[in-house]
């Protein structure tokens, strides 16, 4: 496979509050991951830009060489059955919107694969998406006929007072500056309009291991916590400090819960699948499961 060259930024000020002063939680191979003093966000220093994440994200090759493990989660083949995981959330969430927003004009902020953009309009909701991967862009486009534009998040404006729902899965986490986008959102949703978000869980059972081993190994076990604190996230959320960031950016809370990675679209061995299952097993009667969906009310 050919190397990939991906470029870190460094951070001056945090990402959440623009404060300079900063803990170091765990110093990585290639960065840290850092806790703000002034408003306890957690985020990454240096970080994958949201520039260099769309060059990323255009080449399939690139994901899979960052992380072998989540090369499929963006894989193209991958075909949303009709069971499963993946499925029952969404199925979950459009259930909850349908019930709580009178009209049926829906955004979804990176869609990828336009899996949920696909199911929502079979539901009969009127869908949009954005994405700033051209590949996604035109299967989407040609090959399931959806309205969707190459946009990044950051250069997306107009639409005021549009939609009725937007959607952001696995998104939140690579914005360069999240507080600003979500209000922009928020101008573009109409009024008790519903934004989902659903990103990983920084207080997870699963990153709570892998802490314990990098502190008991005296910083040397790295690798666990590379896993959970992916380089390709910039920023890392946990129900708490989500709920902050969306109230900061106009939206008053409606529900928030628990999730976890669809095991079936990882690139997992056979062991690793029966450990990380456990582990799952255990998160959910610790109530510290490793994806945490919240919804929130402009
Ligand atoms: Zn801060």
């Amino acid at each position: 496979m050919a190397e990939i060259k991906i470029n870190l930024t460094e951070r001056k000020t945090c990402p959440y509050c623009g404060s300079g002063s900063r803990k170091v939680m765990f110093a990585l191979e290639r960065y840290s991951v850092c806790r703000c003093k002034s408003c306890k966000g957690v985020f990454s220093d240096p970080y994958l830009s949201e520039n260099e994440a769309e060059k990323v994200f255009s080449d399939p090759n690139a994901v899979g060489a960052i992380n072998p493990e989540v090369e499929s989660y963006y894989d193209r083949k991958f075909v949303l059955a009709n069971s499963g995981h993946t499925f029952n959330v969404f199925e979950w969430l459009l259930d909850f919107l349908e019930k709580n927003v009178s009209g049926r004009k829906l955004l979804d902020v990176g869609f990828g694969m336009g899996f949920f953009l696909e199911k929502s309009r079979r539901r009969g909701w009127e869908c949009k998406g954005i994405d700033f991967s051209d590949e996604y862009c035109k299967y989407a486009r040609e090959k399931l006929g959806l309205d969707v534009m190459k946009k990044r998040l950051s250069e997306f404006r107009g639409y005021a007072g549009e939609f009725d729902a937007i959607v952001l899965w696995d998104v939140i986490e690579h914005l360069d500056n999240p507080g600003e986008s979500l209000a922009r959102l928020n101008g573009m949703m109409k009024k008790s309009g519903m934004l989902a978000v659903a990103t990983p869980n920084e207080k997870s059972l699963l990153a709570f291991l892998a802490q314990f081993m990098y502190k008991a190994s005296f910083g040397l076990i790295k690798g666990p916590l590379s896993s959970v604190y992916v380089l390709e996230h910039p920023l890392f959320f946990d129900s708490n400090s989500l709920r902050k960031l969306l109230e900061r950016s106009g939206f008053n809370i409606v529900l928030s819960k628990q999730d976890e990675t669809d095991l079936e679209r990882l690139n997992l061995g056979k062991t690793k699948k029966i450990i990380v299952k456990t582990i799952f097993f255990l998160s959910r009667l610790v109530k510290m499961s490793n994806r945490i969906i919240v919804i929130a009310q402009k």
